[in-house]
């Protein structure tokens, strides 16, 4: 399906609610679209081992969540490489960059500044249409995204807690290459064991219920304030279903209305 306008979208949602799912279905439905992950710029700045990813490799080990000021830069920089943001300081912008696929040319830096606020807003241009995905992740790194560029959709996944917690309980994994199963709608071809490699399939570490109850504080407490900046701005959309197939053309065809 064909874009007529920018879309600009970020997925707010408790952890397993499915972001990452719909994400890549929003990607297969709108080739326009492209998803910049935060977590996966960290990781190939630390295994370039750049300034900023040698700062955030610690933080990231102790769980803790990387100074805002890295963050705005990180994502800006990505944002400016890849032609959706005007470039300070430089002729306009273009889709044709080279950095386009070598990610790191965007993030070999270390700039503890926070970016400038461009006057110049970002590309209306379909074709500058991306999901941000894991930022921003508190109301403060919102606030000073929005100084850069105005996200145009925010969705808000939910899904009613039981089933959350049913889908935990369901789910087993292939430790050593990340498939996931679901005892009830998607499960292996010979119980217990992994499709691919015929090994066993174990429980993640953190799929029993009273350490998901302190990831869903956690997310509730850091969400709130989240979703009432993006309420206030007139972006917010909130979606619910209880599973991710139930979900996926609701957002679809509210993608379309918007910028279809
Ligand atoms: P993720 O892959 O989204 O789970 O991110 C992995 C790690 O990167 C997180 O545990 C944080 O340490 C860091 N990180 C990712 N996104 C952000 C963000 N928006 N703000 C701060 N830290 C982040």
């Amino acid at each position: 399906m064909k874009l007529s306008r920018a879309a600009r979208i970020i997925l707010i949602g408790a952890p397993g609610v499915g972001k990452g799912t719909q994400t890549a279905r929003l990607l297969e439905k709108f080739p326009q679209l492209s998803a910049i992950s935060s977590g996966d710029l960290l990781r190939e700045n630390v295994r370039a081992r750049t300034p900023l990813g040698i700062k955030a490799e610690s933080v990231m080990r102790a769980g803790a969540l990387v100074p805002d000021t890295l963050m705005l830069r990180l994502i800006h920089n990505e944002l400016s490489t890849r032609g959706y943001l005007p470039r300070p300081h430089s002729s306009p912008f273009t889709l044709s960059s080279t950095s386009l696929s070598d990610p790191l040319s965007a993030t070999s830096f270390v700039d503890p500044c926070p970016p400038t606020p461009s006057d110049a807003p970002p590309s209306p241009f379909p074709a500058a249409s991306f999901i941000l995905d894991g930022f921003p992740r508190t109301a403060p790194q919102a606030t000073r995204l929005a100084s850069t560029v105005s996200m145009n959709l925010v969705i808000h996944l939910h899904t009613p807690l039981p089933a959350l917690l049913a889908r935990i309980r369901e789910r087993w994994v292939h430790a050593p290459s990340g498939r996931v199963y679901n005892s009830s709608f998607n499960r292996p071809q010979v119980d217990g064991r992994d499709d691919v490699t015929g090994e066993p399939l174990t429980r993640r570490d953190d799929d029993d219920e009273a350490t998901y109850l302190e990831r869903l504080n956690a997310f509730e407490k850091v969400s709130g304030p989240l979703l009432a900046f993006y309420e206030g701005r007139g972006v917010l959309w909130r979606v619910e279903g209880e599973t991710s197939d139930e979900i996926t053309p609701k957002v679809v065809e509210e993608v379309v209305r918007r910028f279809g």
